[in-house]
């Protein structure tokens, strides 16, 4: 990809609105704008990072077992009604009336809606357990959106759901659910704590947070040093030493990636959602739910990796995993050398490559690849040009490197 030909627009001064990191460098690298609070447009830049994201999240669902639905974000009132949500979600759902005066809500979540498909679905103990999952908008009147993709009205989520036949099944389902989370945010190259949580406005019986620890987070947790005890303190309260072991907790900011939920039958039961067991008889299902906040996750990874140049990306959610930098100037026969290098690696590492042929001084070039986080840049000089010579640089080290033009591939790869 050139960057001549998609809309390559940085911006060197820090946008007045941003209070965070990761807002900043999202705004300043051209992956992001704002349409209205908490709503963004996300860019080709932007887009290409939620999309490798989603990837990612889709491999390792698929893996976990679980099949991908897709369900409407329209979601009729009468279902809210049935569990209690219509009322007692207050004023962050979204709620609008059709035209013929019937009440809907954009979903915050799934819970209703899936639980009436599976119960038309799922009848028999045979099919059990199933896990279904999907990657969709959410809406969400949020009393104060901000951050950028922190804390938007309309975000992009993972969303799973599991049925199970009992409890111990159920436990399972939650087990294997909490293990692809770990697979997840290994590969995206995060690192993560899981903490126990409060259930909030989904209910059920118990919950696991998964935490990316920063300064910026809205959470607060706590976690012992001796053992393996962590909480968010919306459950710890005010505790300052372990439950289990007694030792002082320490205490930090985080930001919430992910959540599960053990939802038992909190909406089985009011939606009277259940299979015939081998003996015949109706059984609620065992539900559990499992959240990815998949659009917060660009943010997070940024407040988790930048320096005062820009974003650091992992390598599995840059828009690209290499820039070429071509500073030939205006010799045309280098020029054309320098594009012909790129070609060649596009070739190596399809959808990997982003060549900077714009006509400008390397230094806007060197920012803008820094403030945008593309994890290895390959500097074509004039000089290392003409001796078939190009350097590296590491975004995340800074380490440069000369290497020569035949070796170029194998020391990306
Ligand atoms: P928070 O405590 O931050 O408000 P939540 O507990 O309300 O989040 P869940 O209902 O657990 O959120 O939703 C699952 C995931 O969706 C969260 O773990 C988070 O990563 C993401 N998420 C929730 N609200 C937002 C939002 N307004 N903008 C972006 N992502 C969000
Ligand atoms: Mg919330
Ligand atoms: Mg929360
Ligand atoms: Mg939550």
């Amino acid at each position: 990809m050139r960057t001549t030909r998609l809309p390559y627009v940085t911006f060197h001064e820090d946008p007045a609105e941003a209070e965070t990191v990761s807002h900043r460098l999202m705004l300043r690298g051209g992956y992001v704008r704002k349409v209205a609070g908490g709503l963004y447009d996300f860019l080709p830049f932007g887009a290409r990072v939620l999309r490798r994201v989603e990837r990612i999240v889709r491999e390792e669902m698929d893996r976990a077992g679980a099949f991908e639905i897709l369900m409407p974000a329209l979601q009729p009132a009468e279902m809210w009604e049935k569990t209690g949500r219509w009322e007692k979600y207050g004023k962050e759902l979204f709620r609008l009336t059709d035209r013929h005066d019937r009440s809907f809500a954009l979903g915050p979540t799934h819970e209703e809606v899936v639980t009436e498909l599976a119960s038309g679905l799922l009848n028999s103990y045979r099919q059990l357990p199933v896990t279904l999952y999907q990657i969709q908008t959410k809406f969400r009147d949020e009393m104060r959106p901000r951050f950028g993709l922190m804390r938007g009205r309309e975000f992009v989520m993972k969303d799973a759901y599991s049925f199970a036949r009992s409890k111990e099944e159920g436990a399972e389902c939650y087990r294997i659910m909490q293990e692809a989370y770990f697979r997840i945010f290994a590969r995206l190259g995060l690192s993560v704590r899981m903490v126990e949580a409060d259930t909030g406005n989904i209910g059920g019986y118990s919950s696991h947070e998964f935490m990316v620890l920063a300064p910026s987070g809205e959470d607060t947790v706590v976690f012992c040093g001796s053992c393996r005890y962590a909480s968010n303190v919306e459950l710890a309260g005010a505790a300052t030493h372990c439950p289990l072991c007694q030792a002082p907790l320490e205490r930090t900011t985080a930001i919430e990636v992910g959540h599960v939920f053990d939802l038992g039958d909190r909406y089985s039961a009011p939606m009277e959602a259940g299979f015939l067991d081998p003996d015949g008889r109706e059984t609620l299902f065992h539900m559990g739910c499992y959240g990815i906040g998949v659009s917060r996750l660009l943010a997070a990874a940024i407040e988790q990796s930048h320096d005062d140049a820009g974003i650091i990306w992992p390598t599995a959610m840059a828009p690209f995993a290499v820039a070429v930098l071509p500073l030939g100037g205006r010799d045309a026969e280098l020029s054309e050398k320098a594009l012909r290098i790129a070609g060649l690696l596009e070739e190596r590492f399809p959808e990997e490559v982003l060549v900077d042929d714009r006509d400008l001084r390397a230094g806007v070039k060197f920012a803008d690849a820094d403030l945008c986080g593309f994890p290895i840049q390959v500097i074509l000089g004039e000089k290392g040009l003409r001796e078939n010579r190009a350097e590296i640089k590491v975004r995340s080290s800074g380490e440069r490197n000369t290497v020569d033009l035949s070796a170029l591939s194998e020391w990306i790869a």
